[in-house]
């Protein structure tokens, strides 16, 4: 069915029937699992959710930037339902299967580099996180594992233990994984000796982590994400990445891009390692793979990803069957649907608009990102100190008024913007209109 393409609150947020829901939900879930907007899901496609209580909100989240080519999407809808219909899993480590061999070929068709390329599946983002880092231990037998400031990679031992920020990911979770290092992200905006030298410094005091603290010889890989997400949508400074690669290099450490919110043409590209230009070695890919059903991959150079040795990869629901017929659905979306470009569309009227807001604002420190992945970064005024407070008020006006968005950033004070591909400029400029007039209340 085609959902109505506009806004429309008809209930309090939430209504009656979200509240309802929030009562059993008390009682039967844990108190560690919480939501953004206590809006119960009935319905979501193009650019729209509508709850239970029949109100249509406006989707500047996907789904923490999942359903990409939208919800329900036609070819995924079919090539799943059909998949769903012929097997629901075998298991590919007992009988295998073509649906998985299909995606792995795209996959390594489509993603940077022209080396000669292996992927496997997996089921999430931090479990295909986890397997890079064992591929690139087996391909080096080297232990140890770079990550940067600000970084988020999941929420199992070694995705917390790589992830940077403590609340809420890490308190009380600990002891961590070892051997796992951080180094200073070259974050220009927050840079402390200003965005020119953000590149030059960072690198330094990357290379400096590696070389003197670690010891390059025991650095099994670097894993970066191209644009940090959860961060808050850190683009790294010029330059910064791809001397980390030649770096890695020149090292025999493994270059790892966990693209897992930035890839499937999130940013206007297949992949976010487009826009400098970098090839990694391994790529991780999840999120909008599979267009919400769970698929995660890592793929690479065939010589890492063969370092492993037969049997030592894999797990039960890996790889999926329903959910990779979903993925050639997602591929089909995006180059039928033109959706890359649609991604620099979206990405070009957001930041129009973020821009004029800005101009009445004295509290948006920073616009940036990449295509249909734009945030901004909410300060004290005449500061680059973070303002978390205004985040909240903004991100409780829109929720309240209709328009679904979501907050990141170590210190909170992000507000940032995935919507669907599918969204129309109308649903797009309404949002906008809506986050305006809560700038106003401020
Ligand atoms: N890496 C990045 C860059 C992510 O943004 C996320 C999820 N927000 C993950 C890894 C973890 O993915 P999942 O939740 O599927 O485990």
């Amino acid at each position: 069915p085609e959902l109505q393409q506009v806004r429309r609150i008809v209930t309090e947020i939430p209504g009656p029937r979200s509240l309802d829901l929030a009562n059993r939900r008390k009682a039967a879930l844990p108190a560690g699992l919480t939501s953004t907007a206590e809006v119960y899901v009935a319905a979501a496609g193009g650019g729209i959710v509508v709850d239970v209580d029949g109100n249509s909100l406006i989707d500047l989240g996907s789904g923490i930037a999942v359903t990409t080519v939208g919800n329900s999407a036609p070819a995924v809808v079919s090539r799943a339902s059909a998949q769903l219909a012929q097997y629901t899993h075998t298991c590919f480590l007992a009988t295998p299967y073509e649906p998985y061999i299909a995606v792995a070929e795209v996959l390594n068709r489509i993603t940077p580099g022209d080396h000669e390329k292996r992927t496997a599946l997996f089921n999430t983002g931090a479990e295909a996180v986890e397997n890079a880092v064992k591929y690139a231990r087996a391909a080096t037998g080297r232990p140890a594992v770079v990550v940067f400031e600000h970084a988020f990679h999941g929420r199992t031992l070694m995705g917390m233990t790589l992830t940077a920020k403590n609340q809420p990911y890490k308190h009380g979770f600990g002891p961590f994984a070892p051997e796992v290092y951080r180094a200073p992200m070259a974050y220009p905006y927050q840079w402390p000796s200003g965005p020119d030298n953000c590149a030059d410094e960072a690198f330094r005091q990357f290379a400096q982590l590696v070389d003197a603290q670690i010891g390059a010889d025991a650095v099994a890989c670097v894993v970066v994400e191209p644009i940090q997400g959860e961060g808050g949508f850190i683009v790294p400074a010029d330059g910064f990445l791809a001397r980390v690669v030649d770096f890695c290099r020149d090292r025999g450490i493994v270059f790892v891009a966990d693209e897992v919110q930035t890839g499937i043409a999130r940013t206007g590209a297949w992949f976010a390692c487009e826009h400098t230009g970098i090839v990694p070695d391994l790529i991780v890919t999840a999120k909008g793979l599979a267009g919400g059903l769970p698929l995660a991959a890592v793929t690479g150079r065939a010589d890492i990803m063969d370092a492993a040795h037969p049997g030592g990869i894999g797990g039960t629901y890996a790889g999926n069957p329903a959910a990779c017929a979903a993925a050639l659905g997602v591929f089909e979306e995006i180059e039928t649907g033109g959706l890359i470009d649609r991604a620099r569309a979206i990405g070009d009227l957001i930041t129009r608009e973020l821009r004029d807001i800005a101009a009445s604002t004295d509290v948006i420190g920073e616009i940036r990102g990449h295509g249909a992945m734009i945030a901004i970064e909410l300060v004290m005024p005449g500061t680059r100190e973070p303002n978390r407070d205004a985040v909240a008020a903004l991100a409780r006006h829109c929720h309240q008024n209709g328009v679904l968005v979501l907050t990141a950033g170590t210190f909170g004070n992000v507000l940032r913007f995935l919507p669907p591909l599918t969204i129309s400029d109308e649903l797009l400029t309404d949002a906008f209109s809506v986050l305006r007039a809560g700038f106003a209340t401020l």
